[in-house]
């Protein structure tokens, strides 16, 4: 059991998860411990324009800076938040952080690129959700406009969700729609819902090889994308043929390592210049 293995050795670390109702207390306490220590941190992938090559924002990417384990990614403990309902609070913890960090930028350089922050269906499907995600916008003094939030298409499929999203939208809160292409959902359900975004899924970002292989998934989600006025941003992109060929498809904007790869804050002036000096030399 997570009590025989020891303080902190909690069973949900096993990629096999089933978590049992007395695992499932144990882990609710530790992750509100987490969150009272403070251990959920924040890290920011930039996001690129294509046809300018300027970094328009960032994506917060939530991590566990567990004190025996280590840093730990949202794999390995978001779906027990989600099972454990922990995601609703921790939900809020990561719009709080990302609120706290487009604040401190603007302080420092009197302005901010736009954050965007991961939603999971859950959090979507509470009744004052959009609501306390305003409230936060507005204790930290920020625009709306500031604040990007990316959903799943699983979550579109929930009435209550689909009001949060458009009670969002109405306040100016930005959306998107994350992992697009991996679902089974497909255009039919974008016309449903108030998305500004959609991002095409690493999965399919990886088809487009060096050969020249183009990858015909991609370039007509692109042009159906821009026939409904959505932006397009491609996730994963991990060399310079696939940007190349995302460029010349039409995608407005891109994620992946071969452009920057998520890190702390505190990392980004250092990115900042050395992604300048690479872009002089291109
Ligand atoms: P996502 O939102 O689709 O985020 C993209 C994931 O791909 C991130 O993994 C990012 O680090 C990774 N990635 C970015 N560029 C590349 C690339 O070029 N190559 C490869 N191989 N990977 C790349 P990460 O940070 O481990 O997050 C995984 C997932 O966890 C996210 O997928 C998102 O669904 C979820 N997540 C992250 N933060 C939060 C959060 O605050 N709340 C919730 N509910 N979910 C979150
Ligand atoms: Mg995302
Ligand atoms: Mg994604
Ligand atoms: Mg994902």
């Amino acid at each position: 059991s997570a009590k025989k293995a020891g303080r902190g050795q909690y069973r949900f670390f096993d990629q096999s998860l089933n978590v049992s109702d007395v695992e499932e207390f144990h882990l609710e306490q530790a992750f509100v411990e987490a969150l009272r220590n403070r251990e959920f941190v924040l890290h920011y992938q930039p996001q690129v324009c294509l046809e300018t090559m300027e970094i328009i924002g960032y994506e917060a990417l939530v991590r566990w800076q567990h004190p025996g384990f280590g840093l730990l990614y949202p794999d390995r403990f978001i779906p027990v938040a989600e099972k454990t309902g922990f995601v609703v609070a921790l939900g809020m913890e990561v719009v709080r952080l990302a609120c706290a960090q487009i604040s401190d930028w603007k302080q420092k350089h009197g302005t901010s690129k736009p954050v965007a922050v991961n939603v999971s269906p859950i959090q979507l499907a509470q009744p004052q959700f959009c609501k306390d995600v305003l409230s936060t916008v507005s204790e930290y003094g920020l625009t709306t406009d500031l604040l990007e939030l990316e959903i799943t298409e699983t979550a579109m499929l929930e009435g209550r969700a689909v009001e949060s999203l458009h009670c969002l939208k109405a306040a100016g809160i930005r959306l998107s729609l994350d992992d697009f292409g991996t679902g089974y959902a497909g255009f039919a359900h974008l016309e449903a819902v108030p998305v500004d975004k959609l991002k095409i899924d690493r999965s399919l970002i990886n088809r487009i090889s060096n050969s020249h292989d183009d990858s015909p998934i991609v370039s007509s989600t692109i042009i159906l994308a821009k026939r409904m006025a959505l932006k397009v941003v491609a996730e994963g992109v991990e060399t310079r043929e696939q940007l190349v060929h995302l460029k010349v498809a039409g995608c407005d904007i891109a994620q992946g390592y071969h452009l920057g790869r998520p890190m702390p804050a505190e990392k980004i002036p250092e990115f900042l210049r050395t992604f300048a000096e690479e872009e002089a030399r291109a």
